[in-house]
């Protein structure tokens, strides 16, 4: 599972994995903040003057490039197009999306190759995997241009709009990346790079008996921002709440990945002494939203057009709430057009005090706070964690009853394996401990009646009284 340099990190001493995590920052910085960073970002500076009117045009236009380019390059949208006797150059505007087909996640899952730009060689791409909310694990490509392009829209977006950028502040980052092994019980959970000037902190050991270690690392540590999963973030600040310890200071709270509850945002507030930005945004590259000063989520157009549909597909007016259907406008690497993301929300034809141009995006659902606890108290609350290289898992649906009793879901891909449900099960274990663990093969998962997915069912009779719950699911 581990590569040879992830060996080599987890056998090094503390002060070497420092080292270890500027180097791989030096790798990232030419993935994600070279010259195209930059180039993006003035463009993006060009663009925040622009009247709502140019960003329609803007989308008209890079969707009929979309199309072309797919059409031409893409082996998928090639067949799709002729199959359905679709001709590219008749799609000149998001009301012709509706022409074509919603791509759902399994055609993706299934085989991720026939999306990606046929010209591309496959050796120079960045490879993320990602299984959203759907606990579908996803294979996904990028290149150079992709990623720097998705950096400078969440520097210029969302950092920017509270005063600070990446790099340039010293920051605290709460994130998925096991920076110390899930058995350790002795700080430090966390690792230092230099180069970015940031302290990334492990969400894998937020048990009750660390908090202490973690509120006093933070508070010598004296950073200008904090980000991360809300779930994590918050589980430090009510420890500073509810211990009514002095609190620590921060400037602004950037929140991704999970749906972010009022009760979150005020404990943040409470411990950090700053407000709370949210972002919306997805491997795939096809949507980009984040919160402005008057806390409403401005899409970003450029990045993608987002579609809103009823239980039958059908489109939903302007401030009905229904999923999520988005074609990616900047991804020309692995094109996704009317893509189904899981997850709930609606667009509004409001004005925000803002003034921005930019469109309203409203009540994101779907990342879900619930969250597997183990009887120190971690919580993990990614399904993503637990299908990961389990490769014939259509849907994964996790149901906890005990501390040690967890009955898995699987929805199984036509190429599923025993090896996959064995998979999940040691990836369950190695987070939450020994347990016993019992994978059940299904049809299909249900959706709530609002049409969304639990990934994590937490059937503990009363984790709430632990202190560490996220607030509403
Ligand atoms: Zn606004």
């Amino acid at each position: 599972m581990a590569s040879i340099r992830e060996k080599v990190y987890w056998k090094a001493p503390y002060f070497a994995k420092n080292w270890m995590a500027s180097w791989n920052a030096r790798r990232l910085n030419r993935e994600r903040f070279g010259p195209d960073y930059e180039q993006a970002l003035r463009e993006i500076a060009e663009r925040d003057k622009w009247a709502p009117a140019q960003f329609e045009e803007h989308q008209r236009r890079e969707l009929q490039k979309l199309a072309r380019h797919a059409a031409e390059h893409v082996p998928y949208y090639r067949k799709l197009f002729a199959e359905i006797g679709v001709d590219p150059a008749e799609i000149k505007g998001p009301e012709d999306l509706v022409r074509l087909p919603i791509l759902e996640k399994s055609t993706v899952r299934a085989d991720p190759l026939c999306l990606l730009d046929e010209r591309l060689d496959r050796r120079k791409l960045i490879v993320l995997h990602s299984s959203g909310t759907t606990g579908t694990p996803l294979t996904l490509y990028r290149d150079v241009r992709l990623n720097s392009t998705s950096t400078a829209f969440a520097d210029a977006r969302c950092h920017d709009v509270a005063g600070v950028r990446r790099r340039r502040n010293k920051s605290v980052s709460i994130g998925g990346q096991l920076v110390t092994p899930t058995n350790q019980t002795k700080p430090p959970f966390w690792v230092w790079n230099q180069r970015w000037q940031q302290l990334y902190m492990s969400s894998f050991h937020l048990a009750p008996q660390n908090l202490d270690h973690y509120v006093a690392r933070l508070r010598e540590f004296g950073g200008e921002y904090i980000e991360g999963y809300p779930s994590s973030i918050y589980v430090i600040a009510r420890h500073i709440v509810d211990n009514k310890l002095e609190p620590v200071r921060f400037k602004a709270c950037f929140t991704t990945a999970e749906t972010l509850s009022d009760c979150q945002r005020q404990a943040i507030r409470d411990a950090f002494c700053c407000r709370t930005y949210d972002q919306y945004g997805c491997v795939e590259a096809v949507i980009f939203a984040a919160e402005c000063p008057e806390r409403n989520m401005h899409l970003s157009p450029e990045i993608g057009i987002v579609e809103v549909v009823d239980e039958n597909d059908n489109p939903c007016e302007p401030g009905q709430v229904g999923q999520l259907i988005c074609t990616g406008l900047v991804n020309h690497v692995q094109p996704f057009i009317r893509y189904r993301l899981g997850d709930i929300g609606m667009l509004s034809s409001d004005t925000c005090p803002c003034k921005s141009p930019l469109p309203l995006l409203g009540l994101i659902e779907g990342r879900t706070n619930a969250a597997l606890v183990t009887r120190d108290g971690r919580r993990f609350g990614r399904v993503a964690l637990f299908v990961e290289e389990a490769f014939g898992v259509a849907e994964a649906q996790i149901i906890q009853f005990d501390y040690d009793k967890f009955v898995v879901r699987v929805v199984p891909a036509s190429n599923y394996t025993e090896a996959d449900g064995q998979k999940v099960i040691s990836n369950l274990k190695y987070s939450v401990g020994e347990a016993d663990v019992r994978v059940e093969l299904v049809d299909r998962i249900e959706r709530t009646a609002a049409g969304k997915f639990q990934a994590i069912i937490c059937n503990l009779p009363d984790t709430s009284s632990s202190g560490l719950a996220g607030g509403g699911v």
